[in-house]
């Protein structure tokens, strides 16, 4: 018996993307990463994510959606939720009765808002007050620049646009630590104690106004600077949604420049290679739907995260101009809900079971089930559709593994997919790894982003 046989044909084959890839497939991966960083650099929010998808579905023929509308396979649409989540569509070929292909991932990426009555000064010194949006490790947000990204409703009801910080010759701002010197208190306390959320305020400014009396004369001093420069007094930032992210940009890492850094992977890295591979889809089978959705990161409460009824309401639309009912298409559809998973760290291999723990550079990540506490807040997708899932990629040379989401009683967490899959769709996971998720600086490598593209276009095209 030859063991080395017998081994070769039983055992899990796995490999390295870089040992499977040709020269000519890693240099394609290359420059579609070179994309990605320009997406990751000019749409780190979820409106400049809205904006960028919808400048880029333009350019490729996408028109907005209108109820009633008469399209035919080939057409493509987008539907804008209040700039804020969006939805793209390619008609297909087949009856839209037979369902279509979902592809979903979220824009929101955990960060500092602004309170609605953030700007106070305290001894000479201006600062904003925030609360934070997702999931974070408070002392991380400290001793970085940040920039400043949102809206302003104004009193007359006009909204001004702020994108402060990321131009070379922009101000940046940053929430201050502690000097070491003097942290032998804060020192002893545990990591979610030692940088509590009412401490992460934001440093703008130290200059009063020049002036004989008078007190807060450096808040006064950046209230007119910004009424000078947006129109805006006070009482509009009741009515603001200012997100403040870290101010630097995508960037490769390594020698060999095999991975990228950057603030927002999660989950940009899903909604870029979905919209380029929705971009990249002509006449597909099945219509194709991409979503790029919001409030991912809290939850996916809200009018315009997957909790609420926008796909489906856009879905019974869509299916309305086919005089189609709407549920018998949710009821045939598909979906792959796209988000990042953990990738293995070296230097933290005690929270990951080996065997089935994602890895950089060996694919996309295909993930039965997250949640925690015995698979709870998760939909755990039938091994019918996980078998063909695995099967197309497998068939079409899309290079990917399985990942769970750390040991059993590690932590856990959730995606959107259980929300679609609650409106009998098949659904399941499928994404990059990623290491440091959610910190301001998360890790991704090249292959897995570009392998993720390979995957959800060939589900479109499939
Ligand atoms: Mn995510
Ligand atoms: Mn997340």
């Amino acid at each position: 018996m030859d063991i080395k046989e017998l081994k070769k044909n039983l055992f899990q084959q796995k490999k390295n993307a870089y040992q499977l890839m040709s020269d000519e497939d890693i240099a394609k991966c290359n420059q579609f990463c070179e994309g990605y960083k320009s997406f990751l650099n000019q749409a780190k929010t979820e409106r400049e994510a809205v904006k960028f998808a919808i400048k880029t579905a333009e350019k490729f023929g996408y028109v907005p959606f209108v109820k009633g509308m008469s399209l035919k396979s080939g057409d493509k649409v987008y539907y804008n939720n209040r700039d804020k989540a969006i939805i793209f569509a390619v008609i297909g070929k087949e009856d839209i009765s037979r369902g279509v292909k979902i592809c979903a991932s979220h824009i929101d990426s955990p960060r500092l808002d602004l309170k609605q009555n953030p700007l106070y000064e305290d001894n000479e010194i201006a600062l904003f007050k925030t609360h934070y949006y997702g999931g974070i490790k408070k002392y991380q947000w400290t001793t970085i620049p940040l920039s400043l990204h949102g809206v302003i409703v104004k009193r007359d009801g006009s909204k001004v646009e702020v994108n402060i910080g990321e131009d070379e010759s922009d101000p940046v701002f940053c929430v201050t630590d502690l000097l070491i010197h003097l942290a032998t208190d804060q020192m002893q306390k545990n990591l979610s104690k030692a940088i509590e959320g009412e401490k992460l305020n934001i440093l703008i400014g130290s200059q009063p106004l020049k002036s004989e009396e008078g007190s807060d004369l450096v808040k006064l001093n950046i209230m007119k600077l910004l009424n000078e420069k947006y129109g805006i007094v006070e009482d509009d930032f009741m009515s603001a949604e200012i997100e403040a992210v870290p101010a630097f940009k995508a960037k490769d890492i390594g020698f060999d420049r095999s991975m990228i850094g950057s603030y927002g992977h999660d989950d940009r890295v899903c909604a870029y290679p979905s919209m380029m591979a929705c971009m990249d889809t002509n006449t597909p089978n099945k219509t194709s739907i991409v979503i790029l959705t919001d409030k991912e990161e809290t939850g996916s409460d809200g009018n315009t995260g997957l909790c609420s009824s926008y796909l489906k309401y856009f879905i019974y639309d869509l299916a309305g101009c086919f005089g189609v009912d709407g549920r018998t298409v949710l009821s045939n559809s598909e979906c792959l809900s796209a988000d990042v998973n953990a990738g293995f760290d070296p230097t933290y291999p005690d929270v990951a079971d080996k065997k089935n723990f994602a890895f950089l550079n060996y694919g996309v990540v295909v993930t039965k089930f997250t949640g925690s506490r015995g698979k709870s807040g998760t939909s755990d997708a039938s091994a019918e559709f996980v078998g063909k899932v695995h099967n197309l990629l497998r068939d079409n040379d899309v290079i990917f593994q399985t990942g769970e989401l750390g040991k059993v009683d590690a932590g856990g967490g959730g995606t959107v997919a259980m929300y679609i899959a609650n409106l009998d769709v098949d659904t399941i996971d499928v994404g990059v790894p990623v290491l440091c998720m959610h910190a301001p600086f998360e890790v991704v490598a090249k292959t897995d982003v570009y392998m993720a593209y390979k995957a959800f276009y060939v589900f479109m095209n499939d």
